[in-house]
């Protein structure tokens, strides 16, 4: 048994300076960091974008089969893909955790480990946060603050009618993940002391354990000189996301389901698993990607970019939400219920 702290012990200050003495400052718009009463932010050029997000234990993570390092670790990038939903650069972050005292002062630094990993990946800075107990249980809150100039901020109500929709990546590898540790977490249950059977699913393990922000997608969109009309990123699913833009920019669409990308690792695991791969990108969410609409004079600047994927495109409102099936046939859009995921 390795050497375990109880939180008492060091104390309030303590253990703040403990937990995040080794992160580095990477930006020069931060001025002061963590140790103030407030961080002080230079304003850079451009407008600043702010989102936070709440993570509660047994509602948003399970401390069963996500490890703390990857718990901090998502809990920042989740939090820096809202930045670049908007087109921005995600720049500070600060960490509010409410603990009870089950956790320890290494458990702790386990979660602080996997949110340097992640600011030092995304050369963002923590500049504060605040400290608590709970009654039972871990809640982790983040505040993301980017930047972006004013022009090349995107929202989800620019859509237009013709527009391509797009997506990065493929789709439908985080819920597939999490469906692999839900399994092995019962076989878990049934025989504490069972080897977890993980092989062969990495690449999907890695989309639910260590989702990674596009923030690469950000600065090709600025090389290119591209703005999309409208853009979110993929946190809830495919569809519940394109429902989002088109309700927000008041259009419909037509979306092919042949289009859209899904990993072969994706694929196989969905079908083991009796799930039909289309409604696990469709409904499965977590998959932290973008979604984006472009007009159609753009398409032959991105047609060959293996980021990008055109999966339909932006009609009139009165034409509604169409999904055109591989075989050829045109059915209403859904956002799929969990129980109607298995393939009967
Ligand atoms: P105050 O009493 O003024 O709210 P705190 O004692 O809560 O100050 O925090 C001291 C410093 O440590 C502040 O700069 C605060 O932002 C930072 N801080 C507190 N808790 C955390 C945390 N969990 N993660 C990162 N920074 C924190
Ligand atoms: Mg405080």
């Amino acid at each position: 048994m390795s050497e375990t702290t109880n939180i008492n012990e060091l104390g309030e200050f303590g253990l703040i300076r403990k937990l995040t003495s080794k992160f580095e400052r990477f930006n020069g718009s931060t001025m002061v960091g963590i140790g103030d009463d407030a961080a002080v932010v230079n304003q850079e050029e451009g407008v600043m974008l702010v989102s936070t997000d709440m993570l509660t234990e047994g509602v948003h993570f399970d401390m069963m089969y996500a490890p703390l390092k990857h718990l901090g670790y998502k809990a920042i990038t989740v939090n820096l893909s809202d930045i670049v939903a908007m087109n921005g650069q995600p720049k500070q972050v600060l960490v509010s955790i409410a603990v009870s005292s089950r956790f320890t002062v290494e458990a702790l630094e386990e979660l602080y480990e996997g949110i340097r990993a992640a600011c030092n990946n995304y050369k963002v800075d923590l500049i504060g946060g605040d400290t608590t107990t709970s009654l039972s249980g871990l809640t982790i809150s983040v505040t993301v603050l980017g930047v972006a100039p004013a022009a090349k901020v995107v929202r989800r109500n620019g859509a237009q009618k013709g527009d391509l929709l797009i997506v990065t990546g493929d789709l439908g590898g985080a819920y597939m993940g999490l469906q692999v540790l839900e399994r092995e977490k019962l076989v878990f249950r049934e025989a504490p002391g069972a080897q977890p059977e993980l092989e062969g699913y990495d690449y999907i393990l890695e989309r639910q354990l260590k989702p990674e922000p596009r923030v690469d997608i950000v600065g090709q969109f600025e090389e290119m000189n591209l703005v999309p009309t409208a853009m979110i990123d993929i946190s809830d699913g495919l569809a519940s996301e394109i429902f989002h833009i088109c309700s927000e920019s008041q259009v419909g669409v037509k979306l092919y389901e042949d289009k859209i990308p899904i990993d072969q690792q994706t694929y196989d695991t969905a079908r083991d698993f009796n799930l039909d791969p289309t409604l696990c990108a469709l409904s499965g969410g977590e998959d932290y990607e973008l979604l984006f609409t472009l007009p159609q004079a753009s398409y032959d600047a991105i047609k060959d970019l293996p980021n990008f994927t055109v999966i339909g495109y932006m009609t009139d409102k009165s034409e509604g939400y169409e999904l055109i099936t591989k075989d050829g046939k045109q059915v209403p859009l859904q956002a799929q219920g969990w129980d109607s995921f298995t393939t009967k």
